[in-house]
């Protein structure tokens, strides 16, 4: 009998690439926040405790190349995302002390099935079928902290064939990487190789077979995919 006697052989371990190294980042897990910037519905309104929800580490892909338009949907969304990537874990992590256990920064999409999504909100019922469904999170290789800082300002922006869809500012984040880490930590166990995508700006909209989408977060890094056919 041998010590590894796995019935099948398991599936690899999803990682991304790190700038300005060969080595890889491996993932764990990858938590998403809900509304983190002003909508132009919001302004003013009290902060609500975040919200978080989940896409599989296996919807991690290198954002370059084309993305797959995945099944089920006629409303396949772009969210251009500040991506947090864990390199420390920890429970209940105070907020003075949550960049120590940050890693690097990324540029990532959170891709929704934005129909399935509203069928669920309306049903009250899980997101899961509209954010965690194959290729949904293609990102940008990591930049280490040491060489990207932790920004706190600098334009995310997205656009679609030329034309902006996306446009805001690290600084207008209602809550902060500090906030976030601190925050998740109260609920979860964080784990070195979590990765965290921190929401998105207004301007979210759907995406047709073709379409080319360039965008990126100044400081962090940039990215280009084309929407494949269906
Ligand atoms: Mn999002």
């Amino acid at each position: 009998m041998t010590m590894n006697s796995y019935v099948f052989t398991p599936a690899q371990l999803p990682t991304l690439a790190v700038e300005g190294s060969d080595q890889r980042f491996p993932i764990s897990r990858v938590f998403c926040l809900g509304r983190n910037y002003h909508w132009g519905d919001s302004q003013g309104q009290v902060r609500q405790a975040p919200i978080f929800f989940m896409k599989p580490a296996s919807s991690v892909i290198p954002a370059q190349g084309d993305i797959a338009f995945p099944p089920l949907t006629e409303e396949f969304c772009h969210e251009i995302e500040f991506v947090i990537a864990i390199g420390e874990g920890g429970y209940d992590i105070p907020e003075a002390r949550a960049l120590e256990h940050v890693w690097g920064y990324a540029a990532g999409l959170d891709l929704t099935r934005r129909d399935l999504q509203m069928a669920a909100k309306s049903a009250g019922m899980p997101w899961d079928g509209a954010k965690a469904f194959d290729g949904s999170a293609p990102m940008t290789p990591i930049v280490p902290v040491g060489r990207c800082g932790h920004p706190d300002s600098g334009e995310v922006w997205l656009s679609v064939n030329g034309v902006e869809r996306q446009r805001s500012n690290l600084h207008s984040q209602i809550w902060s990487v500090s906030e976030v880490i601190s925050r998740l930590s109260q609920s979860i166990t964080l784990c070195a190789g979590d990765l965290i995508m921190t929401g998105t700006p207004p301007g979210v909209d759907a995406l047709h077979p073709g379409d080319l989408i360039t965008a990126g977060i100044d400081g962090v890094g940039q990215l280009q995919v084309r929407v494949a056919s269906r």
